[in-house]
C-alpha cells in the first residue's frame, strides 16, 4: 500500500513512524527540501501544495492521498478526485475545514451551537453586526488561509477603522463573529474511517497563548459539572458532525464551553495539536488512527493510559536553542516525553512538544511547564 502525504511539517513528520511501524509505505510533498517532514521520508517530491504538476507527480500510483493541512486549494482536489485519484477527507468534506464561512453556515444548517457571525465587506459592516449583538467586542476572520490565530484579530469597534490590521477588508472575505466570553476551550478528537467506523479519544481542554495552542490537559478536568456533561455533549456533537460531513481520518472540533452550553468555533480534518497526547496517553496514536483510518483499516482503540496527559507546546523565542537546552530539559523528569519537530527557532513557531503522563495532574502541569521552559530558553 502506498499513502501520499501533502505537507512537510510536524504532523507528516509524526504519521512517519507509524506508516513504518504498519509497513504502508509514505510519500510526501514538501514546500521547501529541508523541512520537518523531508528529514525522515525517503520519498519525498518538493513544491508547493497548490502547484497541480507537483500535485499529480504526488498522487501517482497512490492507494490513498490525504493531507497534514487544509492548503491544497479545494477545486485542485476535485481535479484529482475526477482523475479517480482517492483523495481522504474528500473535498466536499475538506471544504468545511478550509473555509470558515461555509463551516459556520453548515453548523448552522446542522443547528449546532456557534457564536453567532456574519460577513462584512467594509467598515459600517462590522458596526452594524456589533450593533445588532449589543456588543462593542468582536473577532474579525479571514474566511480562509488562517492558521495558529493568524486571521484571526479580537477588535473593539470604538477604536475605529483605521486601527484594524492590514490583512482586514483587504480582497478576502471577511467574517465577524461574536466574542465569546468562555470558560475554557475544549476539543473533541474523533476519527471516521472510510468504511464509516466511529471512535472518540476522551475531550481535552486546550490552553491558548497569543492565539497558538501552549497546553493541552488530556482529559479536561471536570467534564461533568452538576447536570450537563461535557464530554458527552462535546462527542455527540463532534460524531455527528464526522458523520454529516462523511468525514474520513481524524476530526478535531474545537469549542467553547460558555456556561452550560458548548459552541463550536473550528474544524479541521487531519491530526491535530490537541491530539499529540495521544502519543504516549492514549493506545492507538492520532497518527497511527488517521493512517489506518484513510486506509480503510479497523481503527485502533483510544483508551487513555494514564489518569492524565499534559502536552505543552515549544514555542520558538529569542534565544531558543534546542541543542543546547535538550540536556538540562531531560534531566527535569524521566517520565516525560519530548518530541522536536527538527524545525529551525524562530518567534512563536512550535517546535516540539513534551508529553507527561501521571496521577497528579497539578505536578505533571507544573514539570511540563518547567521543561517547555527550559527548551524554549527562557530563564
Ligand atoms: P485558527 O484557525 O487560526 O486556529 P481559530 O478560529 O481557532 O483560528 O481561533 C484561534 C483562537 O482565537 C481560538 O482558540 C480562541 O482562543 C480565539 N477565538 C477565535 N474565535 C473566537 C470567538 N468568536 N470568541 C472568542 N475567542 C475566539
Amino acid at each position: 500500500m502506498l499513502v501520499g502525504v501533502v505537507g512537510g511539517g510536524q504532523l507528516a513528520r509524526m504519521m512517519a513512524p507509524e506508516f513504518q511501524k504498519l509497513g504502508i509505505e509514505a510519500r510526501v510533498l514538501v514546500e521547501e527540501s529541508g523541512s520537518s517532514a523531508d528529514q525522515v521520508y525517503g520519498d519525498v517530491i518538493v513544491g508547493s501544495c497548490d502547484d497541480m504538476q507537483k500535485l499529480e507527480s504526488l498522487a501517482s500510483d497512490l492507494d490513498v492521498l490525504t493531507f497534514e493541512h487544509e492548503h491544497v486549494p479545494n477545486e485542485q482536489i476535485s481535479a484529482l478526485e475526477r482523475a479517480k485519484v482517492v483523495v481522504y477527507p474528500c473535498s466536499s468534506a475538506l471544504i468545511y475545514a478550509q473555509d470558515k464561512l461555509k463551516m459556520r453556515k453548515k453548523l448552522m444548517q446542522m443547528n449546532i451551537p456557534s457564536p453567532q457571525f456574519s460577513v462584512v465587506n467594509d467598515f459600517s459592516g462590522i458596526i452594524e453586526f456589533a450593533e445588532n449583538i449589543k456588543s462593542d467586542k468582536v473577532v474579525l476572520k479571514a474566511a480562509t488561509g488562517g492558521y495558529d490565530g493568524k486571521g484571526v484579530y479580537v477588535f473593539d469597534i470604538r477604536r475605529g477603522a483605521d486601527e484594524l490590521p492590514e490583512w482586514v477588508l483587504r480582497g478576502t472575505e471577511l467574517l465577524v463573529e461574536e466574542c465569546i466570553d468562555f470558560s475554557r476551550e475544549l476539543c473533541a478528537l474523533v476519527v471516521r474511517s472510510n468504511a464509516g467506523e466511529l471512535v472518540h479519544y476522551d475531550v481535552v481542554e486546550t490552553i491558548q497563548r497569543g492565539g497558538v495552542c501552549k497546553t493541552v490537559i488530556a482529559p479536561a478536568p471536570n467534564l461533568k459539572q452538576g447536570a450537563v456533561d461535557f464530554q458527552e455533549l462535546a462527542q455527540t456533537m463532534a460524531c455527528s458532525i464526522a458523520q454529516e460531513l462523511e468525514v474520513v481520518g481524524v476530526l478535531a472540533v474545537e469549542m467553547f464551553q460558555r456556561g452550560d452550553e458548548l459552541l463550536v468555533n473550528e474544524l479541521a480534518m487531519r491530526p491535530h495539536n490537541s491530539g499529540h497526547w495521544t502519543i504516549s496517553g492514549a493506545v492507538t496514536s492520532q497518527f497511527e488512527n488517521h493512517i489506518r483510518a484513510v486506509c480503510g483499516l479497523a481503527l485502533g482503540s483510544t483508551a487513555r493510559t494514564s489518569k492524565w496527559t499534559v502536552m505543552e507546546n515549544i514555542l520558538g523565542q529569542e534565544g531558543t536553542n534546542l541543542g543546547n537546552a535538550l540536556p538540562s530539559a531531560l534531566e527535569i523528569d524521566s517520565r516525560a516525553k519530548v518530541n522536536l519537530y527538527g524545525k529551525s527557532a524562530c518567534s512563536g513557531r512550535k517546535l516540539g512538544h513534551v508529553n507527561i503522563s501521571g496521577e497528579d495532574l497539578s505536578e505533571l502541569l507544573s514539570v511540563s511547564g518547567r521543561i517547555s521552559s527550559v527548551l524554549e530558553g527562557k530563564k
